[in-house]
């Protein structure tokens, strides 16, 4: 079995390593831009932020262990033509330009995504940058050391950690987003309320409600001009999300509207033989019960893993995604899953939510610390589609218990009586967890706390 794989980072990288193991006479040849395998685009801000002083740690599998387990890794090479139906693609060596083409039995899509970039003119200045690989990490590095006054331009989770980063390293910095609120679409207001207060804080300045329309400078960036302000800048990068990396399969594998691959549950593409995985793909969201673009490398390893189960006859389906993440800003511990309050609405959905704000353990021991949590749910069914918690300790881990809540449809009455120890140390006899679907019934009993789906 000969088979092929466009690009090697997480997807890539997860599906190889199975396939080594679950076919071993598999004849493996790997294509790849990039000179390395599986960076961990995650650690880009703590790398900025001098977290991470050692770049090796950043990356947890090599080209030279793939090639000594028997696997052709065609490095620095992109594929530039793939004729599905023939079962063909070619590759240009980037650095002797020299085309080639190859012949496989199976394909594996795993060619990720690229930052969007809008056609704002003045992007093309030095000094305005990306942030997804491991050159653009470095070149982050390399750029800021020289300078003082820093934009980000979009406040998901990767510009956010990035200007604490920044600000931690002595740069004046701005966040500039479209939005009025900072990680919109993963935590409702009173959880991104406190980031933005701690940000302010710390002298950060947030350009919010506002959207970028040109950078001006001579050679290098020097200002990022909004509709609202003018900011000065001699640094700039650009975090305003990302899209599937397939315009070679156009036309040629089924889509979504934003070009994400649609697979089955076993990874297979609208084509026999072709598999798809990572970033490149759409994935099942659990929460809203429909095929979603959910960028994370959490799917991308699952989705790579299944590939390999799935190769030669379909054996592992996926359960699908609830999106979970998680977030460290400053004293902030946050993690989300699902879907917040507003996103269920601008889904169409109809739900109820509860809020709670208490200390994690009884008032008797010698100190304690607030947890908040918020958990979203259909209004009809009780079903949990959503939860949220921030705190000053971390209690992110209580994310992924409602994470799995949710895989299995459980409904808020299910959530509140499940069993969870209590020990004096660790928490309260009624856990935050119990706490908060106990509210939700409270609130349901009560017809307090309904929101109605909206229509934009
Ligand atoms: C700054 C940052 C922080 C992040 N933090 C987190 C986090 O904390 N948690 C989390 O879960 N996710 C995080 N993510 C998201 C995560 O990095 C991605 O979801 C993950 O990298 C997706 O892996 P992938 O293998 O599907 O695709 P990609 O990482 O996009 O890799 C695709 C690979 O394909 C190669 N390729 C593409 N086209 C071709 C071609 N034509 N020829 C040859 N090679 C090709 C590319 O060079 C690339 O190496 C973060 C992302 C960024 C940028």
């Amino acid at each position: 079995m000969k088979v092929a794989v466009i690009g090697c980072t997480h997807a890539g990288t997860a599906a190889i390593s199975n396939i080594l193991n679950l076919y071993p006479n598999a004849e493996i040849d790997v294509f790849e831009k990039n000179n390395n395998v599986s960076f961990l685009s995650c650690g880009i801000a703590l790398y900025v932020g001098g977290v991470v002083n050692d770049a090796n740690g950043l990356f947890y599998a090599s080209v030279d262990q793939f090639e000594k387990q028997g696997v052709r890794m065609h490095m620095e090479h992109e594929v530039t033509d793939c004729n599905i139906n023939q079962k063909q693609l070619t590759a240009r060596d980037m650095k002797s330009n020299v085309t080639t083409t190859y012949n496989y039995d199976k394909l594996i899509i795993t060619s990720g995504s690229w930052p969007v970039t809008p056609p704002i003119p003045g992007s093309d200045l030095e000094n305005v940058l990306l942030c997804k690989n491991f050159a653009h990490a470095n070149e982050i590095i390399k750029r800021s050391e020289e300078v003082k006054n820093v934009v980000v331009v979009g406040a998901g989770y990767i510009g956010v950690e990035l200007v604490e980063a920044f600000q931690e390293n002595g740069k004046n910095v701005t966040l500039i987003d479209s939005e009025e609120r900072i990680l919109n679409r993963y935590l409702d207001n009173a959880f991104t309320a406190p980031v933005q207060q701690t940000f302010e804080q710390k002298g950060i300045s947030l350009a919010l409600s506002q959207t970028v329309s040109k950078f001006t400078g001579e050679k290098k960036v020097e200002t990022v001009v909004t509709d609202k302000g003018e900011y000065k800048a001699d640094l700039v990068v650009m975090c305003i999300g990302f899209r599937p990396n397939t315009q070679l399969f156009k036309d040629q594998v089924d889509m979504l509207g934003n070009g994400a691959i649609i697979v089955d549950e076993f990874m297979q593409t609208s084509v026999t033989d072709v598999y798809a995985a990572g970033d490149c793909c759409a994935v099942n969201y659990n929460a809203t019960k429909q095929p979603a673009y959910i960028p994370l490398a959490t799917n991308a390893v699952r989705m790579g893993t299944l590939v390999a189960h799935n190769l030669v006859k379909p054996v592992l389906a996926h359960p699908g995604t609830q999106g979970t993440s998680g977030l460290k800003i400053y004293n902030h511990n946050i993690a989300s899953t699902g879907l917040t309050e507003s996103a269920a609405m601008l889904n169409g959905m109809t739900v109820g939510s509860a809020y709670i704000e208490d200390n994690y353990r009884p008032e008797f021991m010698p100190d304690n610390e607030v947890i908040k949590m918020k958990l979203v749910y259909e209004l009809d069914t009780h079903r949990i589609v959503g939860a949220q918690i921030i705190s000053d300790q971390d209690f992110t881990q209580a994310i992924n218990t409602i994470s799995v809540g949710i895989a299995n449809n459980m409904t808020i009455e299910q959530l509140a009586l499940t069993d969870f120890f209590f020990q004096p140390h660790y928490n309260k006899p009624v856990n935050f967890i119990n706490q908060v679907a106990m509210q939700a019934m409270a609130n349901q009993a009560s017809g307090t706390n309904v929101k109605e789906a909206v229509t934009v």
